[in-house]
């Protein structure tokens, strides 16, 4: 009688611990089984089931506090192919989750992000114009000032990034997942591993373009290894069979002013930052050599009042950029006196001033890599009054 007891006792927890287990391991919802409702992701079955620690991967990442309603993955403002392809991918990835996410945009899309979008076929996102109320995941950003308007009263569930830590921060807990590597579409495409989820064509295809694009073919700094694995494997799958010069083609698109206003050039890849009561913008512009730089320069100069006017900074920064090859030369233009004195105190190291662009030669002044963290460490030696 003792031993039927124990028998019962014993079959109790075997029972209990297998259902804790298929719990546990189905994760939130549906993992693995939903489909996207963004149409064309439709995940195919995977070949392979996967792993346990991909079954982990997909649990850990399951307690968002979404509360059922539906996750707007969105990028920064004045979006980029980085945040609008891997908004656009990560929505599809957290679909595949058992979410219900859908991407946003801040703004329209630029020329080159425009072309990827076409080529892949894939729909461009709306457009969100407040983020108040709204239940968000970040991609490609962390401040507060580069997010779409009103997201201090968002409900912030994750943030993707690579990027530094911005002015962004939530009480509660938070998907939080950044990398000191060459693109956001790479993250993405490292969770699409991690989480044992195979990447549809049109997917690859988006985040080949972001990853190219953010990483000006795998030749800018912050590129790695990771960011070199990520091409060709998408590439792959999105049946690319010359990344070389899919690159070429968005290079030229990036290059493309054509039917846009100075103005509009000034802000298609502009950035505001924050250091302590500092507001400062950088708007980059591409250049393919120092005549188009000077040219963009003279550009800028003239509506310079009209640009300081129209955002609420004490400094601004136009930057024409120059990215082939080996060779990196940034035009710096100061958009206001205050600026140009602050360049003159801030990075004395300028191979030359002409008169309207501080001129970096060698390697030049990355607003990421070099320019921001300049200007943020100045900032914390030098304290506004
Ligand atoms: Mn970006
Ligand atoms: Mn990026």
């Amino acid at each position: 009688m003792e031993n039927r007891n124990n028998l019962k006792i014993l079959l109790c927890i075997i029972a209990v611990c297998i259902a804790a287990a298929g719990g546990f391991y189905a994760g939130r919802n549906t993992a693995g089984s939903q489909k996207s409702d963004t149409g064309s992701a439709v995940q195919k079955d995977s070949d392979t089931e996967p792993n346990e620690l991909q079954l982990l991967n997909r649990e850990a990442v399951s307690h968002m506090s979404d509360e059922g309603n539906t996750i707007l993955v969105i990028g920064h403002k004045s979006p980029d192919s980085d945040t609008v392809c891997s908004a656009i991918a990560y929505a599809r990835l957290l679909n595949l989750l058992g979410y219900t996410a859908e991407p946003r945009i801040t703004m329209p899309v630029n020329n080159e992000t425009k072309y990827i979008l076409e080529q892949a076929g894939a729909e461009t996102p709306e457009i969100l114009e407040s983020a108040a109320g709204e239940t968000i995941f970040l991609v490609d950003h962390s401040e507060y000032v580069q997010a779409a308007d009103d997201m201090t009263d968002a409900h912030i569930v994750g943030i993707m990034d690579h990027h530094g830590v911005g002015t962004v921060n939530t009480g509660h807990q938070i998907v939080y997942e950044a990398r000191p590597i060459g693109s956001t579409a790479t993250i993405v495409w490292l969770d699409y591993m991690n989480y044992g989820f195979e990447i549809d064509r049109q997917t690859a295809y988006l985040l080949l373009g972001a990853v190219l694009s953010d990483t000006s073919n795998c030749t800018g700094s912050t590129t790695t290894e990771a960011d070199r694995k990520a091409v060709p494997a998408l590439a792959e799958i999105a049946g690319v069979s010359d990344a070389e010069d899919f690159y070429k083609k968005l290079h030229e698109r990036a290059m493309s002013y054509d039917g846009m206003s100075d103005m509009e050039i000034m802000f298609s890849d502009y950035k505001e930052y924050e250091a302590g009561s500092v507001k400062y913008g950088i708007g980059l512009m591409n250049s393919i050599n120092e005549e188009t730089s000077k040219e963009l320069a003279e550009r800028m100069k003239n509506i310079s009042k009209e640009a300081m006017a129209s955002r609420d900074v004490d400094y601004m920064f136009a930057c024409a950029g120059i990215r082939e090859g080996d060779i990196k030369v940034d035009y710096i233009i100061p958009m206001s006196e205050e600026s140009r004195q602050l360049m003159e105190e801030a990075f004395p190291n300028y191979d030359e001033y002409d008169g309207t662009s501080f001129i970096f030669r060698n390697g030049g002044l990355g607003r990421k890599t070099k320019f921001v963290p300049g200007l943020n460490e100045f900032f914390a030696a030098h304290p506004h009054e």
